[in-house]
């Protein structure tokens, strides 16, 4: 008889230095080859797999969840809370102390609007005494109805593979979506386009409201880490064309280097864009496209 594999999306969210990456990084261990061969430069990686054989988990990294002031402002906040409703568990990371902050306040009320299982992670247990633990758990267990709560300790890998065990739990029977070794950088490709169609509606502001759509034509990793992204503006009229280009590419130049940063920002490693601007007339009405 054949056993069920099981597969499903989580949304890592938590406090900046809480240890999600540490957490990630012990959890995918050797197992897993992440885009990027440096762990170290892992900090705001959207998205890490892990496969056994029991099932695959997606982990969607979610930096700035708690607080509309983090650098990467609305826009991330927004993917953040919408990430916590089409995945299926969120893992919640937080530190070990019975102080309920605003921010963690700010994530129980996001939390109460999904539906999805919320497991917590207590991490950093190895620096507060056994006894201590329980009451941390009892503070979180009353501010919410967590599906679980599990202290561990990422850095010194104790409980770990609980977190493992308890996820599979809540995952349902489903596909294999990448292969036991690799990631996709499809939900990066997005982000980045998303990124760089912020940067350039910000700057162009009034001048050309809504009609243009980011594409991204290529995006490789080279051997020292750095991403090669290539990107097309696109456009409807040749007149908009200009205006996206600016005087001698300053406008294009402008857009680029606000998106890179922020890419760069989210994914770790530095970027090379390259932008080009495109005149698709109609776009909006191509659903091809
Ligand atoms: P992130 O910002 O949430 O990704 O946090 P990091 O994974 O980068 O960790 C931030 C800091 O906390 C690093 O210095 C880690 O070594 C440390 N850290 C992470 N997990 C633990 C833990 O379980 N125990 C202790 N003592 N330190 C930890
Ligand atoms: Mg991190």
């Amino acid at each position: 008889m054949e056993k069920c594999f099981k597969s499903g999306f989580v949304a890592l969210i938590g406090r900046p230095n809480v240890g999600k990456s540490t957490l990630m990084n012990h959890l995918i261990g050797q197992k897993i080859a992440i885009t990027s061969d440096k762990p170290q430069t892992t900090r705001n990686r959207i998205q890490t797999v892990y496969t056994d054989e029991r099932g695959q988990i997606v982990f969607l990294d979610t930096p700035g969840i708690h607080k509309a002031k983090n650098k990467l402002g609305d826009y991330m906040v927004n993917v953040a809370e919408h990430t916590l409703r089409e995945v299926d568990v969120v893992l919640w990371l937080v530190e070990p102390t019975t102080f309920i902050g605003a921010g963690e306040r700010h994530i129980v009320e996001k939390l109460k609007q999904v539906k999805t299982p919320v497991i917590l992670i207590i991490n950093k247990v190895d620096t507060v005494e056994k006894t201590e633990v329980l009451k941390f758990i009892d503070t979180y267990r009353k501010i919410y109805q967590f599906a679980e709560i599990i202290p561990v300790s990422a850095l010194k890998d104790i409980n770990t593979d609980e977190v493992l065990n308890v996820l599979f739990r809540y995952l349902g029977e489903g596909p294999q979506y990448f292969d036991d070794d690799t990631v996709t950088d499809q939900p990066m490709r997005q982000i980045a386009a998303e990124l760089i169609r912020e940067k350039a509606l910000r700057y162009l502001s009034d001048e050309i409201p809504h009609g243009i759509a980011v594409t991204i034509e290529k995006m490789s990793e080279r051997k020292n880490g750095l991403f090669d992204i290539e990107a097309n503006i696109v456009c409807e009229r040749d007149s908009h064309k200009g205006i996206i280009i600016g005087k001698q590419g300053a406008m294009l130049k402008k857009i680029g280097s606000a998106a890179r940063r922020e890419i760069e920002a989210l994914m770790g490693a530095p970027v090379n864009l390259q932008l080009w601007v495109k005149v698709r007339k109609e776009w909006r009405d191509n659903e091809l496209f």
